[in-house]
């Protein structure tokens, strides 16, 4: 057996080069963390800047570090040859051919890709997208504001891209005077906002489909998460859930499932018995419906797996919606129930439980059709999901509700659930804001509810998402010095 080390692994995973200063001092290890830090810091001699085909290259923002799937830098604003600047994403690496080692030209997270960045030459492929735009280049080694050893002297990558005060947004200094509790009370109005935001977003569901079709779809479209919110909603419109909600639980998944492309062959021989008899109970149902459902089959290539936890697998979600139509439909009402008759602090957990109950006698035991029983059983829909689903779907559909049923008490209650509601798993979208709001210096406890961290996402939708001026003509610092000064008066 070979003996790895750490430092063998290290190289393996995170290539870096070796630069030879020319003063003749040690060789530097260059990794590509340092060339996304020298990016994101623009140590650049801005003035000349230029690609490898001699076009003037204007950086008005290098864009937000992604810490997700994709490109590098998201949302960056860069304008060429003096005409006006364009938005998208920019990949950084070491070398200029690492764009084909990594395999982005058939990559489509890198179609809005708009500046190829390395730090040197190597090759003289063209990049280029999945699409087959052919995409500018930039060479950083020779444009850099200093040498590249004493850029290595001075940069820490290990501090990017949060661990460190540079980059805040131009709010940052407006936020700094307030008190912990104003900054609390300036997320939670952004928080409420984006709860009626949501609330009347779905009063246009409910009015156009009517109260359960609306929960329905916006509940599929949660369960699909980030990576399929779009099938989940196809789906959703293709099945609606006049259709299903009469069914067996059974039924309902044999046509979620067939509608979804998701139903395997009929003859599954080599699976275990009870996978057999499961997919032939499906079948029984499906090919009498197939032919009638022909036309609103979905594809599996609409769907995206990779990067999936096999808990969440889609399959596994439409078995526990079809346990859901079985066991709650119609929905609605038990929504109100658990609002009106439980006493306060128990109402959150209360309609989280509507889906963290939720078990099947196959896939609670299961990730994938076929594959080996689960020692223990898996919760379909788990708890933070669920917790999830409370939070953006079912609060909000209970103050539209409210309105469109001129039942105040009801908004009342949604309202008070979500100011206490515990947060939610953060993400890259939170912690990106908070930083840009607070840098470092974010109050430990501030983000301890979910109205705090809906509160950073309003405030990133309503302005870093629409600004192209590096903050310079974002309206927020301006919103947020007066809101400070209100809050210091009264
Ligand atoms: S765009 Fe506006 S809200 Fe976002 S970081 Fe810049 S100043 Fe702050």
């Amino acid at each position: 057996m070979s003996v790895v080390s750490y430092e063998q692994l290290r190289a393996e995973l995170a290539p870096c080069a070796l630069h030879e200063p020319a003063g003749g001092y040690a060789p530097v290890p260059v990794t590509e963390r340092l060339a996304q830090a020298i990016w994101f810091d623009q140590r650049l001699k801005r003035d000349g800047l230029q690609t490898a085909d001699g076009r003037r290259v204007q950086v008005v923002s290098p864009g937000w570090w992604n810490l997700e799937a994709g490109p590098d830098f998201r949302r960056a604003v860069i304008a060429f040859d003096n005409a006006k600047p364009q938005l998208g994403d920019v990949e950084v690496h070491l070398h200029s051919a690492d764009w084909h080692q990594h395999g982005h030209t058939r990559d489509r997270l890198y179609d809005n890709v708009i500046l190829h960045v390395a730090l040197w030459r190597r090759g003289e492929q063209p990049a280029t997208t999945a699409t087959g735009r052919a995409l500018p280049q930039l060479l950083m080694a020779d444009q850099l504001d200093a040498p590249l050893d004493q850029l290595y002297d001075s940069i820490d990558p290990e501090s990017y891209p949060y661990d460190l005060d540079s980059h805040v947004g131009a709010c940052e200094p407006a936020l700094k005077p307030a008190s912990p509790e104003t900054i609390a009370a300036l997320l939670e109005d952004a928080g409420l906002s984006r709860l009626r935001t949501k609330a009347r977003r779905l009063t246009r569901w409910i009015q156009r489909a009517g109260i359960e079709q609306a929960l329905y779809a916006a509940v599929m479209e949660a369960l699909g998460f980030k990576h399929n919110k779009e099938p989940m909603r196809r789906l959703a419109e293709r099945l609606p859930v006049a259709r299903l909600r009469e069914l067996p639980a059974v039924q309902a998944q044999a046509l979620l499932l067939g509608v979804a492309g998701f139903l395997p062959e009929r003859t599954v021989a080599g699976r275990d018995e009870a996978t057999r008899r499961y997919v032939k109970r499906l079948w029984d149902v499906w090919w009498k419906v197939r032919d009638e459902l022909a036309d609103r089959l979905l594809s599996r290539d609409e769907w995206r797996l990779a990067g999936l936890r096999p808990a969440n697998f889609p399959w596994r979600r439409l078995a526990a919606v079809a346990q859901l139509l079985a066991a709650h439909w119609e929905l609605w009402p038990k929504i109100a129930d658990a609002l009106d008759s439980q006493p306060e602090p128990k109402r959150a957990a209360r309609l989280a439980s509507l889906f963290t109950d939720l078990e099947d006698a196959y896939w609670s035991g299961r990730f994938s059709f076929g594959s080996k029983p689960r020692p223990e059983p898996e919760l379909l829909i788990g708890a933070a999901r669920a917790r999830d689903i409370v939070v953006n779907v079912l609060l909000p559909v209970a103050v539209a509700q409210g309105k469109l049923l001129e039942q105040p008490s009801l908004i009342e209650a949604a309202e008070k659930v979500f100011a206490a509601h515990p947060p939610l798993e953060s993400n890259a979208l939170i912690r990106f804001t908070a930083h840009r709001l607070f840098g470092q210096r974010v109050p430990p406890r501030l983000l301890r509810t979910a109205a705090r961290q809906q509160g950073l996402l309003q405030i990133f939708h309503d302005f870093c998402l629409s600004d192209r001026s590096a903050c310079e003509r974002c309206r927020f610092p301006e919103l947020a010095r007066q809101f400070v000064a209100k809050q210091v008066a009264s």
